[in-house]
């Protein structure tokens, strides 16, 4: 308190703050008499893909700008229990699967009495995480983003105030507020979490030793990653699924079926169009409640020794003063935006997970880069059809714009063009040849509508698809452009080529 009196310095609430903020807001403010207080043009709210990013672009941009963020190392949900992890796991898990399942021995490349060291392999996710979380403080002290540690609170239009876990607070007043606070994960109802046995992505990053058998709720992208991972380490990994098909919102379902008889071939099982209705632990072992979505008298009672529970994230705005301000959220708890990404309140905006959209990294970092270049004043525009998604599992599954179900049900006339990486030299050669590239076109004018890729380093390639759909490519465009041999990006220029002139050359 001593020094929070030493550095206090008066702050006005300006006529603004008075008008819009509920009654809760000013009384708060007359209690935090003492505390730091700090000027601005931005405030962001959480560091994570979105908020960091959007933090560097603003201070790039000119603008005085701070970071608020409540735990203890930068980077959000992706650096610290998502995308990053998550990787370090897949990208070891596989070459340990490779050593140990004899891939490596048909190779030529000899490997006896090949063991697994958990403890290792998680020290390198560590490391892996510590690094890239430790970078971004080292970006914001080379780019001027002034970073304080505490819980962001809006406590006035143009005022952010951050709350130390000691009860002090540091006070900044701001032109701009943007919210970057991100997402949580989506409790199941009557399921405890306990991030040992019963565990949520966050857990299942972390498991101290390799369960005989897993179940995981929801065969979407986290879930197949994350069972990919232990199944990989030798778990027994059973998915259940509600839905008919695997691989989440947006997937091709000709490719969601080509997957799922994959995973099943490297030894994962699914339960479809099967639902989850409770699990209670006994000792060491977790009893699973499931029925038939159809046909409730369908009930079986599965077993496992650690529930995954997979069931998708949900937006995370706890304490953020948005009740106060009067900014309300959606059905499903998202900060409405306009395509300006402004709040009800026109300089409070808000992007990443906590807005609507596919909640991806690079969806929330494209988000505030171009929030941040619009509050400069430049032109704020982002294609959601162009937002590409990817499952790291092995093969990899990448896939943008409209996959077939959807131009189906819109009604668009289309043409395929297919090719199978059976044919494609580089990932026959690599021995990795399961799978395809999809290309989906406008029948009538050529122009891309969407790609699909299963296959190997789907996640690299389908960025080629990006760029081309985004700049309004024809299939006969990426066709005839000229690509690298022997790669597996071939098989993409042959997709196109198959598209736009109905045969591709080698297949
Ligand atoms: C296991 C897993 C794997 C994933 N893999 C991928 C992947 O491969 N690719 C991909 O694109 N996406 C992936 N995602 C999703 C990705 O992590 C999110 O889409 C992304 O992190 C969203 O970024 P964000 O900046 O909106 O929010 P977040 O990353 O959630 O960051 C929000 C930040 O705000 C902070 N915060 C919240 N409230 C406050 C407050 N009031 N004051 C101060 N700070 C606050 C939080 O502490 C956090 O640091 C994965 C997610 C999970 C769980």
């Amino acid at each position: 308190m001593q020094t929070a009196l030493r550095n206090a310095t008066s702050y006005s609430i300006k006529p603004s703050n008075l008008i819009r903020c509920h009654k809760g807001v000013l009384s708060f403010l007359h209690h935090r008499d003492y505390s730091t207080t700090h000027e601005a043009d931005i405030v962001v709210i959480g560091s994570g893909p979105g908020g960091y990013v959007a933090a560097i672009k603003a201070a790039q941009l000119g603008f005085k700008t701070v970071c608020i963020e409540k735990d203890p190392t930068l980077g959000g949900t992706c650096l610290n229990v998502g995308c990053i992890p998550s990787k370090a796991l897949l990208n070891n898990s596989h070459f340990y699967h490779m050593a140990h399942s004899g891939d490596l021995n048909e190779r030529g490349v000899v490997c006896d009495n090949v063991k697994l060291d958990l403890d290792k392999l998680m020290g390198q996710k560590t490391n892996a995480v510590k690094a890239l979380t430790g970078g971004i403080a080292q970006l914001f002290k080379k780019n001027k983003v002034n970073l304080i540690s505490g819980h962001g609170k809006i406590t006035g239009v143009n005022q952010v105030t951050a709350l130390k876990p000691d009860g002090s607070s540091e006070v900044v007043n701001t032109k701009n507020i943007l919210i970057a606070t991100g997402s949580e994960v989506t409790p199941f109802p009557g399921i405890e979490i306990d991030e040992q046995q019963i565990v949520s992505s966050t857990g299942a990053l972390s498991l101290k030793e390799v369960p005989k058998r897993m179940i995981v709720i929801g065969a979407g992208v986290i879930g197949l990653e994350l069972g990919s991972v232990w199944s990989r380490l030798g778990a027994e990994v059973t998915a259940i699924e509600f839905l008919t098909s695997i691989g989440g919102i947006g997937i091709d379902g000709e490719v969601a079926k080509t997957f799922q008889k994959i995973l099943t071939k490297q030894g994962l099982k699914f339960r479809m169009g099967t639902k989850v209705t409770g699990a209670q632990k006994t000792g060491s072992t977790i009893k699973v409640n499931v029925e038939d979505v159809k046909n409730s008298d369908k009930k079986e009672e599965l077993e496992c020794e650690v529930l995954l529970v997979c069931v998708g994230r949900r937006p995370y705005t706890h304490n953020l003063g948005l009740e106060e301000m009067g900014i309300e959220r959606d059905q499903k708890g998202r900060v409405p935006v306009n395509s300006h990404f402004q709040t009800v309140i026109p300089n409070i905006y808000a992007i990443g997970d906590c807005i609507h959209g596919p909640m991806l990294a690079h969806k929330a970092e494209d988000e505030g880069i171009i929030c941040v270049e619009g509050i400069k004043g430049g032109p704020v525009h982002i294609d959601y059809n162009c937002v590409p998604s990817v499952i790291y599992t092995h093969p990899e599954v990448g896939w943008v714009g409209r996959s077939e179900e959807d131009l189906k049900s819109e009604g668009i006339a289309y043409k395929v063009g297919k090719f199978p990486f059976m044919a494609n030299s580089r990932a026959k050669t690599n021995n990795e040849a399961d799978g395809f590239v999809k290309v989906l076109a406008d029948k009538a004018t050529d122009r891309i509508l969407g790609t699909h890729i299963i296959g190997p380093s789907a996640g690299e390639l389908i960025n080629e698809a990006v760029l081309a759909q985004e700049y309004g490519a024809s299939s006969e465009d990426v066709a005839r452009v000229c690509h690298a041999h022997p790669t597996c990006a071939e098989a993409l220029r042959e997709a196109n080529l198959a598209s736009y002139f109905g045969k591709p050359i080698n297949f």
